[in-house]
């Protein structure tokens, strides 16, 4: 038996205006989704342990099947990991965006956050960026290291992870004054965001790229604090072996600390403009070599949502519809074996609010070999809780999924 997830980031929602008070998922024209759907398990699942954050730092553990209460340690030093830096016990790790914010002249903390990738800035742009942030703030005790785009992260020797920080795509057109860090060294910190906006708004790359008509990569935001992360191996906790297809470093570093492989797949952006076929080809690659079990992560829907944008996000599902899952399905039949898809978001990213939330999420577990259990419905919010099945913890999921005890 194969098995893959193909996981919809932020794409469950709510009812919104402009779409009839329907959501992206019931407007989406998805036909193979909605098949698996009718032919599989259909409920809902809550992804999020009470008192958590709705981050896609924990609710993708517990899609994977890591209790966040035991294996969450924080968002960015799991995107460390997949970015190769090595951390130390004492280490404290952050987030560190390159983002845009406004350019009114005005004081720092009046200004707003215009857009937390600036642009999905280039990663090139973005690392020239961060060598200017190193010179400026960097020192024995702190080291900037380059992402990929807009993601990078900082390591703090003795950090602390008792500060208040706030992601920056939750506050888009948000004042930055009414978010400034508090806790543990949250002077030093908001002093360094500060800063970074006279080192950067007028970096010979910003004033190229206003001559291109981008905005300017003016700002950084530092965010995300965690520790160390230690997760137990996902062959050791569940039998199989495992890939992950992702474009984005937290995903990665997920699975690069459960001891999955991680493929890289040329084109994945992490956006709507991303290689799906060839993140579909990876994940049949790596089950045709020696892997049971694939991860297939689209960011596209939960970037939609942070943007506001409800169009794009119908697309996004569309997109991921008839350029993923029915490719899959198609590549997975000619595999010759048989094999399980689950499907579903990691969180609810609902336009009318451009953050997650808690909500529970619509979830398809579908078996080549049985169609006995057919929900008969399509697959949508709605449709989910309107069969009754209901999985209150998230990561239990995975092992009914994989069929383990
Ligand atoms: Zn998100």
């Amino acid at each position: 038996m194969k098995y893959v997830v193909i996981l919809g980031d932020g794409m469950a929602d709510e009812p919104i205006e402009s779409l009839g008070f329907k959501t992206p998922l019931d407007v989406a024209h998805k036909p193979t989704i909605d098949r698996l759907a009718r032919l599989g398990e259909v409920g809902l699942v809550n992804t999020i342990p009470e008192g958590m954050k709705p981050g896609s730092d924990t609710a993708n553990l517990s899609v994977i099947g890591y209790d966040p209460k035991i294996y969450y340690t924080g968002r960015s030093p799991l995107e460390a990991v997949s970015m190769g830096i090595e951390m130390l016990d004492d280490d404290i790790c952050y987030r560190c965006n390159i983002i845009a914010i406004s350019e009114d002249e005005i004081a720092y903390e009046d200004k707003t956050v215009i857009d937390h990738s600036a642009d999905e800035i280039s990663t090139k742009e973005a690392g020239v960026l961060l060598e200017a942030i190193q010179e400026a703030f960097g020192n024995a005790y702190k080291t900037f290291y380059p992402g990929v785009s807009y993601r990078h992260a900082l390591i703090w020797k003795k950090g602390s992870v008792d500060v208040n920080l706030v992601p920056p795509h939750d506050i888009l057109e948000r004042r930055i004054g009414d978010y400034i860090p508090t806790g543990d060294h949250a002077e030093e910190i908001y002093d360094m965001m500060k800063t970074s906006y006279e080192i950067l708004n007028h970096h010979p790359i910003n004033e190229d790229r206003r001559r291109r008509g981008l905005r300017p990569a003016n700002s950084i935001w530092i965010w995300g604090e965690g520790k160390k992360p230690i997760l137990t191996s996902f062959e050791e906790k569940f039998g199989k072996k495992g890939v992950m297809v992702s474009a984005v470093d937290l995903l990665k570093g997920i699975a690069i600390s459960a001891g999955m492989r991680s493929v890289d797949v040329v084109g994945a952006t992490g956006n709507m403009h991303t290689n799906y076929e060839g993140k579909v080809e990876a994940v049949l690659q790596a089950l045709a070599d020696d892997c049971d079990f694939a991860y297939i992560h689209l960011e596209a829907p939960d970037e939609c949502g942070h943007r506001g944008e409800t169009d794009n996000k119908v697309i996004s599902i569309e997109q991921l519809d008839d350029r993923v899952v029915k490719l899959m399905e198609i590549g997975l039949k000619s595999l010759g074996e048989p094999y399980r898809i689950m499907i579903l978001p990691d969180h609810p990213t609902p336009i009318n609010y451009r953050t997650h939330t808690s909500t529970p999420v619509p979830y398809i577990i579908y078996d080549s070999t049985d169609d006995t259990r057919g929900s008969g419905v399509g697959y949508s919010e709605k449709l989910a809780e309107s069969t009754g099945v209901y999985k209150g913890v998230g990561h239990d999921l995975m092992k009914q999924f994989l069929q383990v005890d």
